[in-house]
């Protein structure tokens, strides 16, 4: 009588590089994949509309591929841990293996499961593979995390190398057992009334295979290019991975082990790719990172009251001022936005709008394919300055002069938002607010948090 091992895929959704799936298969019995919607355990964070949509893809391509190779995805929803412990019921299986996640809540749900899981028996073991360092490995000379990215990045450097990306599995056996799966059409994770999801169908395709062609493009064709035109928007070289790595259908492992074989004197690449390890870091250590600012003197701040015509303009791309007005719309149509693109938006809702920085990350959190529980919140608290290794308060990104460093051909604001190019009869629309204006109301509300933190 065979005793499946059972593979709980997360934000892993991927064959090659899965040290749990790999696991499963060199324990020589039945494999049985498995992915539970989770929209109901304390604390997790019900994903938005666009990760939902991506979700949905990248759930069917894994689904096809498993199938392929022999074995199954069983899909469930419902609290995790309950979930879980059914499906292991159901499938009779002896073991359960994952890939470790570092949120505070979806830590807590796996420990707790874990624990029930052994006491009934079942084998359990968890992987590192989303991360190349784990946070606990990184830190400080007196124990404590970072909180500044360039000492945590020489740290991380100083450690043993990532390890070698694992092969992707020839065969999965997925053994006789019937374990009922839900229908993926039935969970609705695609929009249809209305459904606002062609920019996304034109723009993406979910899915491992189509996350490793557009590695091995990027490689070829634009790394080098990378550091010097990567915060051009209209440039279109950087590497658009960032959805790829937030679903798991690339590991870092890969991306970093390829891009050195590509070329060994990619550090500016592989810095970014930092980046995303340090907000996992952060997040692991400041679990409430999408909602408590970090440095608590920003508690202080004086938000005035929210106008919610400003905030409408700024969700759909209706300012007046042209770079965020074109950001915003990229990021409708597409699910992602450039990096300096974003940086200026949420700049201009914070310091221009006097905006809570919360409701823009809320905002991002529903409209990227990419929203990510550490990367999001952790870059939204960057701009707002109340963060770990922050932008100055004082520093507030004039969006005229961005556009004009940046975008100096107006390339990326025709493509956009064509109503202000110079050869258009359009009337291109006023400002909301006067730049230097909220500008300077933004400055004084920082004097209270200054005060804040003598204090
Ligand atoms: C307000 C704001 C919100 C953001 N929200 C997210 C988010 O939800 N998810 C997300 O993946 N990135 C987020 N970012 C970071 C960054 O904008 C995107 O990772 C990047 O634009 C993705 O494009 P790319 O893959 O072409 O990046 P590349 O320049 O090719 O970089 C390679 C990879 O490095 C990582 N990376 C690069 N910059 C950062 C960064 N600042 N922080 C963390 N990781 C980084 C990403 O995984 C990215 O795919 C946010 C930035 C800002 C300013």
């Amino acid at each position: 009588m065979p005793h499946p091992s059972i593979v709980w895929f997360r934000d892993d959704l991927r064959l090659a590089d899965n040290p749990a799936l790999r696991a499963a298969i060199e324990r020589d019995e039945p494999v049985i994949g498995l992915y539970v919607l989770d929209e109901e355990s304390e604390g997790i964070r019900p994903l938005g509309g666009a990760a939902r949509w991506w979700l949905h893809g990248s759930l069917r391509s894994l689904g096809e591929r498993l199938r392929e190779k022999g074995g199954q995805l069983v899909l469930r929803r419902g609290p995790s841990a309950r979930v879980v412990t059914e499906v292991v019921k159901d499938a009779g299986a002896s073991a359960v293996f994952w890939n470790r996640r570092y949120g505070g809540a979806e830590r807590e749900i796996d420990a707790q499961l874990k624990t029930a899981l052994r006491e009934d028996g079942i084998e359990v073991a968890s992987f590192a593979a989303s991360l190349l360092f784990e946070p606990w490995t990184v830190q400080t000379g007196s124990g404590t995390p970072y909180s500044v990215f360039t000492p945590f990045w020489r740290a991380c450097r100083a450690l043993p190398a990532p390890r070698a990306p694992l092969p992707e599995p020839r065969e999965v056996d997925g053994g006789s057992a019937k374990v009922a799966s839900d229908d993926l059409d039935d969970w609705q994770l695609l929009p249809t009334e209305p459904d606002w999801a062609a920019g996304l169908r034109e723009a993406w395709e979910p899915g491992e295979p189509a996350a490793r062609a557009r590695l091995r493009e990027f490689l070829r064709e634009d790394l080098d290019d990378y550091a010097r035109t990567r915060n051009e928007p209209a440039a279109g070289v950087t590497s658009q991975l960032s959805p790829r790595l937030r679903w798991g259908e690339l590991s870092p492992h890969t991306v970093w082990h390829d891009t050195i074989e590509a070329d060994g004197a990619a550090g500016r690449f592989l810095s970014e790719i930092g980046w995303r390890e340090f907000a996992a870091h952060t997040l692991f250590y400041h679990p409430d990172l999408a909602t408590k600012n970090l440095h608590r003197e920003f508690d202080a701040f004086p938000w005035p009251r929210l106008k919610p015509s400003h905030l409408e303009a700024w969700q759909q791309g209706r300012t007046g001022i042209p770079l965020v007005d074109a950001g915003m719309r990229e990021l409708w149509r597409t699910g992602v936005m450039h990096n300096r693109v974003r940086m200026v938006t949420a700049s201009f809702l914070i310091k221009n709008l006097l905006i809570d920085w919360r409701l823009g990350e809320q905002w991002f959190w529903d409209t990227l394919v990419d929203a990510d529980g550490a990367s999001n919140p952790f870059n939204w608290q960057w701009v707002a300055g109340s963060g770990a290794d922050a932008a100055p308060y004082f520093r507030i990104f004039n969006p005229e002069l961005q556009a004009k460093k940046f975008d100096p051909r107006g390339e990326y604001i025709a493509r956009w938002a064509p109503e202000y190019r110079a050869d258009t009869a359009e009337e291109p629309p006023e400002p909301i607010v006067d730049l230097g204006e909220s500008r300077k109301a933004a400055l004084d509300g920082y004097e209270a948090v200054k005060r804040a933190s003598r204090s």
